[in-house]
């Protein structure tokens, strides 16, 4: 479980969080949406304990997020960071080891865990040894996502998850994100632009705007009650 209470952060004048409340609950889904630039993923990173807030603050589990928390957290909550950003100098395995060889796990637990998640993910098992230059774009998608599940985390952060993919390939990866999702029970908060794709991932969905919460509820909701003019203007150019 997460909270922000008031939570702002500033870069130079820029506001890129504006006094946000939200509260994620242990086991929820939610899905994170709003124009570029309009603070999601910098929301992600203050959960994370990457940045920290000029002001409000960050529960994870019901306390207060500090310093020395950080790498705990961290492994906890599994990050899929968006764009994927895997190392192109390592193999895929290599990539997913990264965490678990720094917390002391022998390379036998490293490699049955990320076989273990090959079958999870669909990914081919030969998919392991290669670069991530010599993958497709779901390829690498599905090896940044078993990175992020490596630990076999509590909840699970992705930003962007399904960025740059072909149409097709991203609907199948939609469907089996969903699967994956719903079979781990995790708490999820997923950041994308699509509106169809945030209500596919998540019944709530939280729409933000420079900054800010601008509405927090089902598609439905944002539909039928938007908050505001831009609410509308925002679902309707995704039609
Ligand atoms: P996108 O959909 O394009 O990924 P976003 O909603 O994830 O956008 P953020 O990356 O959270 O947006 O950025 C919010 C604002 O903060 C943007 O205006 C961005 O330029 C600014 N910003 C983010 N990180 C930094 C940084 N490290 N230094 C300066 N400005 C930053
Ligand atoms: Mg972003």
């Amino acid at each position: 479980a997460f909270e922000l209470d008031k939570v702002s952060k500033r870069y130079g004048n820029l506001m890129a969080l504006d006094q946000v409340s939200l509260a994620f609950a242990a086991g929820s889904s939610t899905a994170l949406i709003g124009s570029s630039g309009s603070g999601k993923s910098t929301l992600l990173r203050v959960l994370l304990g990457l940045e920290w807030p000029d002001q409000g603050t960050v529960k994870a589990d019901g306390l207060v997020l500090v310093r020395e928390h950080v790498l705990e957290l961290r492994r906890r909550v599994g990050y899929v960071i968006q764009d994927g950003g895997l190392f192109p100098h390592l193999t895929a395995l290599g990539n997913l080891a990264l965490l678990p060889h720094h917390l002391g796990w022998s390379r036998e637990r490293i490699r049955e865990r990320a076989e273990a998640l090959v079958a999870l993910t669909h990914l081919p098992q030969s998919a392991l040894d290669r670069y991530p230059a010599e993958l497709s774009g779901g390829q690498r998608q599905r090896v940044a996502l078993m990175r992020g599940l490596m630990l076999d985390p509590d909840a699970l952060l992705l930003d962007e998850p399904l960025g740059a993919l072909d149409p097709i390939v991203r609907h199948e990866l939609q469907d089996e994100l969903k699967q994956i999702f719903e079979r781990l029970g995790k708490t999820v908060i997923v950041v994308t632009h699509d509106i169809a794709e945030a209500a596919w991932f998540a019944d709530r969905i939280v729409l933000m705007r420079q900054g800010r919460v601008i509405q927090d509820g089902s598609l439905d909701d944002l539909r039928q009650r938007p908050a505001d003019p831009f609410v509308t203007r925002f679902v309707q150019a995704q039609r």
